[in-house]
């Protein structure tokens, strides 16, 4: 098996997004992301009725990665993170979920389904000035 193209963790993503429960927004999402050994980790989005307790596709495959496979150094393997939303329009994360993003995988590039093409950016452009501890403790973080 081989690295998935940008184009195949598209097609992952897109795979997640009809895995979502948005029955509130309407709004699906789903996120997929490539580690260095070439796996890939997916989630959508899930909503709840108590609509606060909702969680974004982004940050659940960010979480699922984590909880399942611990927190290995060098952003946590983490390659890129492709996002699909509404076919056709970039849909970019929101700002928890690019805080989130941030601390794990400051480095990982973003891609973004837009149409028939890929938006593609870093985190630096993304999201150039997170919120830091000063004393974090990264356990095993860069
Ligand atoms: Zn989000």
């Amino acid at each position: 098996m081989g690295v998935p193209a940008v184009s195949d963790l598209l097609d992952i993503a897109r795979a997640a997004r009809e895995r979502s429960y948005s029955p509130y927004s309407g709004f699906a999402v789903g996120a997929a992301i490539r580690l260095t050994d070439g796996t890939t980790v997916s989630a959508a989005n899930v909503e709840n009725a108590s609509y606060g307790l909702s969680m974004c596709a982004e940050r659940s495959a960010v979480f699922k990665l984590i909880a399942e496979r611990g927190t290995p150094s060098g952003d946590h393997g983490m390659v890129e993170i492709a996002i699909a939303g509404d076919p056709g329009t970039a849909a970019y994360p929101c700002g928890a979920c690019r805080q989130v993003i941030s601390e794990f995988a400051s480095h990982i590039k973003v891609i973004l389904e837009s149409g028939d093409d890929a938006i593609e950016m870093t985190m630096d452009e993304l999201f150039p000035h997170p919120f830091e501890l000063d004393n974090k403790d990264t356990n095993g973080g860069d």
